[in-house]
């Protein structure tokens, strides 16, 4: 079981989900007595912890890191009837609250498939057609990979929860949903190759044949 510590008061973990070094946590949550949660609890929403990312909580011996200048969502807490709290606090972008670029989606850790507000979210924030019903497909390939960039990334972390990173890059939904209608992007320009106006070469780039369009084919000596 992992703790969570500050001067001498402990509690303990329950969810803890981070992204990297520096975003740091992206989901957490504890339970402890009543005292030792707030006091950790201050700590970590005090202006020290907004202005440097980290302010001498730590999780196990390693220091607790939020990303810096970035006011986290607390989750109201509640009281169990031994008088112990748990509390949660969380990275404003793994809310539903709207807004622009990269976001998070929670889910448990045991249930496969695209979380219930992962298309309400990309649809909101990547202004590109998409209908409801790709949602699988869009999940899917989003996991998958898109020439060896993650559009959704999977956040293990400790407890119950996972978090999901998603990208919100247009060219990168674009080519997820023109290959899904079964055209072919030109993976350097991001132009689909098989209109009437753009043609595909194929080349070798060093790993695999792929198929990029003629106008990036004459522009760079790097495919002959
Ligand atoms: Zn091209």
């Amino acid at each position: 079981m992992k703790t969570i510590e500050r001067r001498g008061f402990q509690s303990i973990i329950l969810s803890y989900v981070a992204d990297g070094w520096s975003t740091g946590t992206v989901f957490l949550r504890f339970l402890g007595p009543e005292n030792a949660v707030s006091a950790i609890w201050a700590r970590l929403s005090s202006s020290e912890m907004r202005k440097s990312g980290t302010c001498g909580v730590e999780i196990d011996g390693s220091d607790v890191r939020f990303e810096k200048h970035v006011r986290y969502v607390t989750i109201p807490p509640a009281r169990l009837p031994c008088g112990f709290r748990d509390i949660a606090m969380l990275h404003p972008r793994a809310t539903a609250k709207p807004g622009e670029g990269t976001f998070y989606v929670l889910a448990q850790q045991d249930v496969e498939g695209p979380p219930a507000e992962f298309f309400p979210r990309l649809n909101a924030r990547v202004h590109l057609p998409m209908l409801k019903e790709w949602t699988p497909w869009l999940w899917e390939r989003g996991l998958a990979g898109v020439w060896r960039e993650e559009p959704i990334t999977r956040l293990d972390g400790t407890g119950d929860v996972v978090a999901y990173k998603v990208l919100t890059e247009q060219r990168l939904w674009y080519a997820i949903i023109v290959a899904g209608m079964g055209f072919k992007v030109c993976p350097t320009c991001g132009k689909c190759v098989w209109t009437e106006d753009v043609h595909g070469v194929m080349v070798n780039d060093g790993k695999e044949d792929v198929l990029i369009c003629q106008e990036c084919y004459d522009k760079t000596s790097r495919w002959r």
